[in-house]
């Protein structure tokens, strides 16, 4: 007998109160979205489970991707049978088999309680029919290795043995959207993962200065874009012609002040895209101290050119940390390939690591870079990713 089914619990949704519904509506959308791969599997959103009918696909690929969608608490391969005492019976004894230990207990829930057999006696049938027909299990009802789980429902009876851990959060899109800064770096999309965990979807932008980065710069930020839908959902991302506004800084500015102009500029111009696409935040890979852009009186100059709340969710976090977490969501790869971004090749030897406000606006004010951002803004291009199902045909130009 195999699974046929999954049973999903919800994680900390089921706090939500009033929202529950949309939630549970968000987590349904977008498992629907990231099984795009099982076209067979049906999904039946309840109140308090969400159940996967497997309908032959493979019960390990569809968990492969239950354990990367975000709002899963913990989520069991079960076995659904008719609510018939054998057919029970049999599926018990299928599920336990396909475990490994030595100690079980039966754990029976009866919500249909026009089922004639109380949850009592059915422990006591079904551990009895185990006992009976398999080599070296015995019961331990406090802690044992498998718990054998039975739920007598209105419409079947589940059966589950063991539990997967889920990522926990929130469904994507539950938390409003967010434009994330994303280089090609390894930092911006483990903050753009981070923040998804929490619910948000996510727009990314990237600033590129060709001829003085690669195609392949670009193609980079594109493949961390597309590993991040794995997550739950749709990721637009826009890219911004930056080489106009680089040079300016480059020739007009002092060099030690270049790095936080240049970081100026990234935030006004991202500042503008996220009021057209009604956005209400964004976000960085920033972590403090990591390098000269990241001190505290950085943040304090660089952040002054915005009233929009940037969320920076490895602020506190050790580089090694964020490593760890890069190569677990499979970007670390993707990020550590040799191709400049526009910041590493218009880098100042020595950055101001303490770069102060009343300079940077002083310098600012003596040239005006009003067109050149608007021009940035102008030859955007957005390329949006669902999933695998990316193609380059859907790459648009004309948003505004
Ligand atoms: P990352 O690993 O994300 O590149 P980093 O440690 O290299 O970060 P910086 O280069 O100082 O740090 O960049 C700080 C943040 O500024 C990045 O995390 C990202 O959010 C944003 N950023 C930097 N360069 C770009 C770019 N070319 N396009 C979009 N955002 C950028
Ligand atoms: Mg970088």
């Amino acid at each position: 007998m195999e699974y046929n089914h999954l049973l999903i619990r919800y994680g900390e949704l089921v706090l939500k109160g009033k929202n529950k519904k949309h939630f549970i509506q968000k987590l349904e959308n977008n498992m629907r979205k990231a099984l795009i791969d099982f076209p067979n599997t049906k999904i039946q959103a309840k109140r308090d489970h969400m159940y996967i009918l497997l309908n032959g696909e493979s019960a390990e690929g569809v968990s492969d991707v239950c354990k990367q969608v975000f709002g899963i608490h913990s989520f069991s391969l079960a076995l659904k049978v008719e609510n018939e005492k054998e057919a029970i019976k049999e599926a018990a004894l299928a599920a336990l088999e396909k475990e490994s230990g030595q100690t079980f207990k039966v754990t029976t829930k009866r919500p249909n309680k026009s089922f004639p057999i109380s949850s009592q006696e059915m422990n006591q049938i079904l551990g009895g029919h185990l006992l009976s027909n398999t080599e070296g299990w015995v019961v331990n009802v406090h802690k044992p290795d498998v718990e054998v789980r039975v739920e007598i429902r209105k419409d079947a009876t589940y059966i589950t043995s063991s539990k997967t851990a889920g990522k926990g959060g929130m469904p994507v899109g539950t938390a409003g959207k967010s434009l994330l800064l994303m280089s090609g770096g390894i930092d911006s999309p483990v903050a753009g993962y981070l923040a998804m965990k929490r619910g948000v979807e996510l727009e990314a932008i990237h600033f590129h200065s060709p001829p003085f980065t690669s195609e392949r710069a670009r193609q980079k930020v594109e493949d961390l874009a597309e590993k991040l839908t794995r997550f739950g959902g749709k990721i637009t991302l826009h890219i911004i012609p930056f080489t106009e506004v680089q040079q300016k800084i480059h020739k007009e500015m002092p060099e030690n002040y270049g790095m936080t102009i240049m970081r100026r500029m990234m935030l006004r111009i991202s500042e503008m895209v996220a009021e057209k696409r009604d956005i209400l935040s964004m976000i960085t890979g920033e972590s403090l101290g990591q390098v000269a852009s990241q001190t505290m009186e950085s943040m304090h100059t660089i952040n002054e050119v915005t009233n929009y709340p940037v969320l920076r969710p490895l602020i506190s976090m050790d580089k090694l940390d964020i490593i760890d977490i890069s190569k677990e969501i499979d970007t670390y790869e993707i990020s550590i390939r040799p191709y400049e971004d526009c910041c590493t090749i218009f880098v100042p030897k020595q950055p101001k690591t303490k770069p102060r406000r009343e300079k940077v606006n002083a310098f600012e004010s003596n040239v005006d870079f009003t067109e050149e951002l608007q021009r940035a803004v102008d030859g955007m291009e957005t390329v949006e990713f669902e999933g695998s199902r990316f193609s380059k045909a859907d790459v648009y130009n004309d948003l505004f």
